[in-house]
């Protein structure tokens, strides 16, 4: 059976069938972002979601200051590019951390890097380029000197008023530390979501135990949860759920009590064992999605309660894909974070398409990144059980729908490397 006639026969069940991008714009609409907050000291604060901006309330650098070892020198206008032994008398030397005296017309004083400019001095020559004479009284320069060099002027880097890290930032340790280089201890972050999972499927059981005639090992439970704590998520995990809707509703009950969302694999295909969409639908409301996707497809949405709902497909490639490119962007805008969209670039196609598909399709490559733009080629097995291809690829190439091309087209493609961030 081709893929439309797969998509005909679903026509009958009462599922929307939806583009990509109408189902993300739909969850990404409808995430609400935490509403508290917390104060949190620097050394807490990576990977959380700043909540107000930081404005600087000092200047940075505070002070003109030297960018070199050498001497701070009061030059006098007639000595501005004047070519050869130009000497200068040693009056002052001014460590970092002090401060030295006024510097008089023809005077030099010692000076290091990050020191205070001298009052009267308008020029930093750095030591290689000046010679002491006359007993390590006085310096000599043999290049022409103009005024302001290495100097770092106040305010160049920050000046005080300026906003420096605005709300909705992740926080990582490049904005730590500015925040650190204006006196900043504290940040207010938004407050970690909840997270509840739990999984679906008669045929699971856990690493470490015996596999019986017919079962499988759990994987998305440890899928799920690693891409949820690389989230910063706080998560709530029941494991595996009997496959009953008494069971599935018991779990939902619990954990949407507890959670801001829960997350599932499994059960949401309309097979006569699947107890999700029934048990959402009872305790809260439910859309199913037929995206037009592959891996993916089934993609349940609602809400149970206050807390969100998203039930991802069972198989594991699918349940990843669709955790990555819809449940991580609704995430992270729950967490508060501006720019919660995947950020993708641009590969060309190390094959052929020949074949035009109904559904848009995230296909597991591997990148050349000795060619620009780096080249995309395929995992040859792309089915949606298998997870090898998700641990040799580089990230997904991302077909359109109803398209052929020949090698070297150029696709989109979504990093692993960063999705998995
Ligand atoms: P389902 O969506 O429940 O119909 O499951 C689709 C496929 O994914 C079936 O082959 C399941 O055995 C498999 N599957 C479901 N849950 C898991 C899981 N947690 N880990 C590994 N495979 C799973
Ligand atoms: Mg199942």
């Amino acid at each position: 059976m081709d893929h439309q006639q797969a998509d005909c026969a679903c026509d009958e069940i009462p599922q929307s069938l939806i583009s990509t991008s109408e189902a993300l714009t739909l969850l990404t609409d409808s995430a609400r972002v935490v509403n508290s907050t917390q104060m949190v000291v620097l050394d807490d604060a990576l990977d959380r979601v700043l909540a107000t901006e930081v404005r600087a309330t000092i200047n940075v650098p505070g002070f003109d200051n030297s960018a070199m070892d050498g001497y701070a020198i009061h030059l006098q206008e007639e000595q501005l590019g004047v070519v050869g032994g130009l000497a200068f008398e040693i009056t002052d030397r001014i460590p970092a951390g002090s401060v030295g005296s006024v510097l008089g017309p023809g005077c030099a004083a010692r000076i290091f890097t990050g020191a205070p400019i001298p009052q009267g001095a308008n020029t930093v020559i750095m030591q290689e380029e000046c010679e002491l004479i006359e007993n390590d009284s006085k310096i000599e320069i043999y290049r022409p000197i103009a005024y302001f060099e290495n100097i770092r002027p106040m305010g160049n880097d920050i000046k005080s008023g300026e906003v420096v890290l605005q709300a909705g930032l992740k926080l990582q340790p490049q904005a730590i530390a500015l925040a650190a280089s204006l006196g900043v201890n504290t940040l207010e972050v938004f407050n970690k979501i909840k997270v509840g999972v739990f999984f679906t499927g008669d045929e699971l059981v856990e690493p470490g135990e015996t596999l019986e005639a017919g079962q499988i090992f759990n994987s998305n439970r440890y899928a799920l949860v690693a891409m949820l704590n690389k989230l910063d998520c706080d998560v709530f995990n029941l494991g595996n759920v009997k496959d009953t809707f008494d069971a599935t509703c018991h779990a939902l009950k619990e954990l949407s009590t507890e959670c801001d969302l829960v997350i599932t694999t499994g059960g949401v295909s309309v097979g006569e064992e699947d107890h999700v969409k029934p048990a959402v639908e009872q305790l809260g409301e439910l859309n199913l999605w037929r995206i037009k996707m592959k891996p993916g497809k089934p993609l349940a949405f609602g809400n149970v309660g206050e807390s969100a709902f998203i039930g991802l497909p069972g198989n594991p490639v699918s349940s990843m894909v669709t955790f990555l490119l819809f449940a991580r962007p609704f995430i992270k805008k729950m967490q508060g974070v501006s720019n919660y969209l995947n950020t993708t670039m641009k590969v060309e196609a190390n094959f052929d398409w020949h074949r035009s598909k109904p559904r848009r399709e995230f296909v597991r490559v591997k990148l050349d990144n000795s060619t620009i733009p780096p080249k995309a080629t395929q995992y040859p097995k792309q089915g949606s059980g298998v997870l090898s291809s998700m641990v040799w690829a580089d990230g997904l190439a991302e077909i359109p729908e109803k398209t052929t091309f020949k090698k070297g087209e150029i696709i989109n493609f979504y990093p692993l490397k960063e999705m998995m961030q």
